[in-house]
């Protein structure tokens, strides 16, 4: 999440007087940015991940396995011990660093400083995740654990979930009929936001999961969990006039879907052009790596029919109005707005030739006044509709200490609609005052039970992120395509008997494809072909070539894709789709790597490659399936207190490696927090 300000939020009907204000100075100190730093140029590569934790209280008198809700102390000691670390570490050794989140039981860790692009920098990502896991589950109470783990399958049940216990009729911010108050982290920004979210739509917001049909599952599913009848909100007869749909699981608060954890990846680019280039690239990766990453198939005690967390955080804070979400005619608003401010990207953004028009194919409303005005200070069509795309919401939380700002030193009144503007990629221009780059940031992954698949996933990404650039591989669909793709994702199974739009022709030319690797590199000089010497480490600033000579050769459209499974995305198709590993390969193929290094990545890899082709479970297959196999279980979609308490114990043990199972990890994975790892602390 953002940043923390200590200060006094505005109500939803004092915030919206300053919208305008916001977005006129957020505007203003964007233009501050982008004079100083267009034409940075040379930034080397950094990169890191975010880890979120949930930390769970194990009951094993009751068999009861709840959430936390200690994050405000467990930070305190944290943050304490993190400064005695470094009170006597090594100058170059930089101790992790611990986040609040949205909910009250979550952690955030990301590394204490950026990992570069040096090999030993990429094969360390492993122990620097698991120094930061170790670190924090010794400054916990002995039945404590933080896990990795998407969403907390009895969020939101009657019955106590968490620890300490509380109503939810005290749920004052929300008025859910399910998570007390005590859910949100009380910093004042999530309390507000979460206020004024559902004052803004004029409602609760709305989420309905199918429900998994198992043997038992009654037929309709009316879902007897709902305090229908209840009377203490304004709000509380929604369920019964129609906002909870039969025959699925119905959520009604920002907790449920921004209460989820997840694996984000932000990576430096050399330079503006860049970053859009390499924004662009990972855009139709996002629904790609959501389905592989997937992780939440349990929602509020039951089965469902999905496996990933996305659809739930999007409707978690969709704060559209009626009439912006096209129920009513435009009177009030201004737009009508197509999605959430949660959701996949909606514009591709790079200024290269590959960016035919054609692609961004989907209704994208802008504030025009914004657009013009971006225009007139210089700045191309993409980059300002892309604003102005972002800029028609609404700033959610306003503190009255802080709206009168230094516009040439601020960026707040930016980024208060820029990071609640929460999609698959976030192009983040350079912090004001800082030496930080403009980077891109890779968020559609669940997070995974282990630093081992953390660690795999991450470094995947990484090295396509470099294939990308350094190739200059050609992903684009239409961005239609790409919202297709983020919704079969998230269906059951989709890892395995899904298929996603995709390209076709990843080679940036008109040349006939081939599998040789050297033809990726359309006659530049390459250390492929042995033109120059193989590179030390992972490079960032490579100028791409320009349209091909003899022309783009145009096809239509709707040509350039087809439908594929996730093992021919991941690992190619027939002669002409090499698959994503493959590319990464060839990447490889250009750096000088001692063969230890390079077996470790591999194994890396291999994971990727192994979760795309069926041979190991996606963690939402294991976690049904170990639901589902239960004694307990009666085949009635329900997750007990008793199944989840086994699953998550399960987990944990896993993750330390106490427990094999090779239908999911590889045979040798041996697992995780019971030793510290090294990283030279
Ligand atoms: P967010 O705003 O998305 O919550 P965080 O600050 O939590 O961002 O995490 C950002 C990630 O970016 C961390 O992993 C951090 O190590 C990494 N990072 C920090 N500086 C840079 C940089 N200059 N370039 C790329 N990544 C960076
Ligand atoms: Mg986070
Ligand atoms: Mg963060
Ligand atoms: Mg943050
Ligand atoms: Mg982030
Ligand atoms: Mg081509």
């Amino acid at each position: 999440m953002g940043l923390l300000y200590l200060g006094t939020p505005l109500a939803w009907d004092d915030a919206k007087k300053y919208a305008d204000h916001v977005r006129n100075h957020g505007i203003t100190q964007f233009l501050h940015i982008w004079d100083r730093l267009k034409d940075r140029h040379g930034d080397e590569l950094l990169w890191g991940d975010e880890l979120e934790y949930m930390v769970i209280s194990f009951d094993d008198q009751q068999k009861n396995a709840k959430l936390s809700l200690r994050q405000t102390e467990i930070l305190e000691k944290l943050n304490a011990i993190v400064d005695d670390i470094c009170a006597d570490c090594p100058e170059n050794v930089s101790v992790p660093k611990f986040h609040p989140e949205y909910g009250r039981y979550m952690l955030e860790s990301t590394p204490g400083s950026p990992y570069t692009g040096s090999i030993p920098d990429l094969l360390s990502v492993e122990s620097n995740m698991r120094y930061r896991r170790t670190l924090a589950r010794k400054h916990l109470k002995p039945n404590e654990v933080p896990l990795t783990f998407t969403s907390f399958p009895r969020l939101g049940v009657p019955g106590q979930f968490t620890e300490p216990g509380y109503d939810p009729m005290n749920a004052v911010s929300s008025h859910s009929l399910f998570l007390p108050e005590q859910i949100t982290n009380p910093h004042a920004r999530f309390p507000t936001l979460t206020a004024n979210i559902r004052t803004r739509r004029g409602s609760k917001v709305a989420i309905n999961l199918p429900v998994f049909f198992d043997e038992k599952t009654p037929k309709p599913f009316i879902d007897p969990t709902i305090p229908w009848d209840r009377n203490i909100y304004p709000e509380d007869p929604e369920a019964k006039n129609g906002a909870a749909l039969p025959d699925h699981v119905y959520l009604d608060a920002m907790g449920f879907g921004m209460g989820c954890c997840c694996l984000q990846l932000t990576f430096q680019a050399c330079n503006v052009a860049d970053a859009r280039r390499l924004y662009d690239g990972l855009i139709p990766i996002g629904p790609i790596l959501l389905a592989l990453t997937a992780a939440s198939p349990a929602w509020r005690g039951y089965l469902t029919d999905v496996d990933c967390r996305w659809n739930v955080i999007a409707g978690s804070v969709d704060d559209r109005t009626d009439e912006e979400r096209g129920l009513k005619e435009l009177k009030n608003n201004r737009f009508r707005i197509p999605k959430s401010r949660y959701d996949s990207v909606d514009l591709y953004l790079s200024p290269e030739w590959m960016n035919r028009p054609e692609y961004n194919d989907t209704e994208v409303p802008f504030d025009t006044e914004i657009y013009d005005r971006l225009r007139k200070h210089g700045l191309d069509e993409l980059l300002s509709k892309h604003i102005a795309h972002l800029f028609i919401r609404d700033p959610l939380v306003v503190f009255s200490e802080t709206i009168d700002q230094d516009d040439a030193s601020s960026s707040d009144h930016f980024e208060n609609i820029q990071s609640t503007n929460w999609q698959t990629l976030r192009f983040k221009p350079p912090p004001p005052n800082s030496s930080i780059g403009w980077r891109v940031e890779f968020r559609s992954m669940e997070v995974q039970l282990t630093d081992f698949e953390n660690a795999a996933f991450s470094i995947f990404v990484v090295l396509l992120s470099r294939a990308i650039l350094y190739f200059n591989l050609n992903f684009y669909v239409p961005i239609s395509k790409v919202d297709e793709n983020m919704q079969r994702a998230q269906k059951r199974d989709a890892a395995r008997s899904g298929k996603f739009y995709f390209r076709k022709d990843v080679y940036p030319s008109d040349r006939s494809a081939t599998n040789s690797v050297a033809s990726f590199y359309s006659g530049r000089s390459s250390p492929l072909d042995g033109s120059i010497p193989k590179q030390k480490k992972l490079l960032n600033c490579f100028t791409p070539p320009g349209p091909p000579v003899n022309g783009e050769l145009k096809v239509p459209i709707k040509d350039e894709y087809e439908e594929m499974t996730m093992d021919e995305i991941i690992n190619g198709k027939g002669e002409n789709f090499p698959g994503l590993l493959r590319l990464v390969s060839a990447y490889l193929d250009t750096l000088e790597i001692e063969p230890e290094a390079l077996a470790k990545i591999e194994q890396y890899l291999d994971l990727v490659r192994r979760r795309a082709n069926g041979s190991l479970e996606t963690t939402a297959t294991w976690i049904r399936n170990f639901v589902r196999s239960h004694p307990r279980y009666e085949f009635d979609s329900v997750i007990s207190q008793e199944i989840n308490y086994d699953l998550l114990a399960a987990v944990d043990e896993i993750e330390r490696g106490a427990r094999r199972e090779p239908t999911f990890l590889p045979e040798d994975y041996t697992g995780g927090s019971k030793d510290q790892g090294s990283i030279g602390l």
